[in-house]
């Protein structure tokens, strides 16, 4: 009875201790305090990110604890930049992290796994995990309207989140997105602004609203909090590989973002002793028709040359990304590439993974197959490295990508002999197929 109460006392005192302290500038370690806010606007101008008291984080932190947690990203919640004991939880994270034999078999790779956000809750990419902490940090800032600047999966999440959270909400989209990409945001009646310009367009008007309007823009003044929860990709992998880190990971690059949290992610759970110390390896990819970090790596330079945008992989088709500097440092450092491939290599990216591992991803995900084949090829990934590639959105929002280049069903009328005709005809197609590849 005793030990009961001390335990409840010790699981209280441990949740009101605070793990994160301030926001610091990247550039200049100027520290702010926790509002919304994003830059440095006292010294540098600067990139502000959330500063945590690692020991703290230690005190209260175990494999076991975290292990005992709820089925989703607040089962890292110590981690995350969010006081509330309620956050909002609606299945976000946990993830499949799927062994991925059939696919590595084809590329010559002996350790492969797919980190599979296509499934993610409840839009179907990686975007729920940073809204999930971005909307949770809005409602304790106070905040009553959310809004963000998209390239569509983020439009959907904000949208889909603030729905069941209760907030309003106004989200800004290219005009040219993909039909899934709208129908996904529209279907929870926010406000839709489809502005008639490119990302980074969409972006400049969102920063002089955010200005002018008192909203919560999940990715412009909420944004130190909003990147946080990419942290938990990281997490995740480290926890289901059983507590240790792979040796390389490959994933998508728009404004850079995701891949440097899930660096800083393995990071802080080294610094913990979640997980041992070793180096992993950071590749990252691009389309070539918006490939402003891989140019900038390919070249050996340290800054970002914006570019104007032209791919079918419209969800990373960021021209001037915010983090770009970063994720260049982060592939660096860590021996990586940074790699971009043409749109038709970004279809046969997505059919290799479908038709090798049961999985449907959307452009993005097409663009980081097709740069871990490359990779490969060029010797970059070593076969006996444990690899986990960064799957982080849904095939069945960008349609149009694939249209053209799946096969057709077989119409037949409703009978055996029909059938049995059909069957025959789609017997010889195949192996005229299996011919033409073999000679
Ligand atoms: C937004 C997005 C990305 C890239 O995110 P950043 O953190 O901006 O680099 C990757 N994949 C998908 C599917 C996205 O929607
Ligand atoms: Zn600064």
């Amino acid at each position: 009875m005793t030990q009961a109460i001390d335990r409840i006392q010790q699981t209280q005192t441990a949740s009101a201790e605070k793990t994160f302290t301030a926001l610091r500038c990247k550039e200049c370690g100027e520290t702010y305090d926790l509002g919304a806010k994003h830059v440095c606007e006292d010294v540098c101008f600067g990139p502000l990110e959330v500063a945590y008291d690692y020991d703290a984080i230690r005190r209260q932190v175990t494999r076991a604890t975290i292990e005992a947690g709820p089925k989703s990203i607040w089962r890292y919640k110590a981690f995350l930049p969010v006081s509330t004991d309620n956050p909002i939880d609606v299945g976000t994270g946990m993830t499949p992290l799927v062994k991925s034999n059939r696919l590595a078999r084809r590329l010559g790779l002996k350790s492969l796994y797919i980190k599979n956000d296509a499934v993610n809750m409840p839009t179907l990419s990686f975007k729920d995990r940073v809204v999930s902490v971005a909307l949770t940090k809005a409602q304790e800032l106070g905040f009553t309207t959310v809004s963000c600047a998209s390239t569509g999966n983020l439009a959907n999440s904000t949208a889909a989140i603030a729905a069941h959270a209760g907030l309003d909400c106004c989200v800004f989209i290219p005009s040219d997105l993909e039909a899934g990409k709208v129908m996904g945001t529209l279907i929870y009646a926010p406000t839709v602004m489809a502005v008639k310009g490119n990302y980074d367009q969409v972006n400049r008007l969102c920063s002089e609203v955010a200005n002018t309007h008192g909203w919560g823009f999940v990715n412009i003044n909420l944004r130190p909090y909003y990147s946080e929860g990419s942290k938990t990709l990281g997490y995740e992998v480290a926890e289901q590989l059983g507590w240790q880190l792979p040796d390389h990971i490959v994933a998508p690059l728009a404004s850079g973002s995701l891949f440097t949290k899930i660096h800083k992610g393995f990071q802080e759970f080294i610094k913990v002793g979640l997980v041992d110390d070793k180096p992993v390896r950071f590749s990252g990819a691009q389309a070539e028709g918006c490939s402003p970090i891989a140019q900038a790596f390919k070249e050996g330079r340290d800054f970002i040359t914006p570019v104007k945008p032209s791919t079918i992989a419209k969800s990373i088709a960021i021209g001037n990304p915010a983090d770009g500097v970063y994720a260049l440092d982060v592939a660096r450092k860590t021996n990586g590439n940074i790699e971009s491939v043409t749109d038709a290599e970004i279809v046969d990216g997505i059919k290799l993974l479908a038709e090798t591992e049961g999985i449907f991803t959307e452009t993005a995900g097409g663009t980081t197959i097709a740069v871990l084949k490359k990779l490969v090829e060029a010797g970059k990934i070593n076969p006996d490295e444990t690899t986990v590639v960064y799957i982080t959105g849904n095939g069945l929002k960008t349609q149009e990508a694939v249209q053209g280049y799946v096969g057709e069903p077989l119409t037949i009328e409703p009978n055996l002999e029909n059938f049995e005709r059909a069957l025959e005809r789609a017997r010889t197609l195949e192996r005229l197929d299996w011919q033409q590849v073999s000679v």
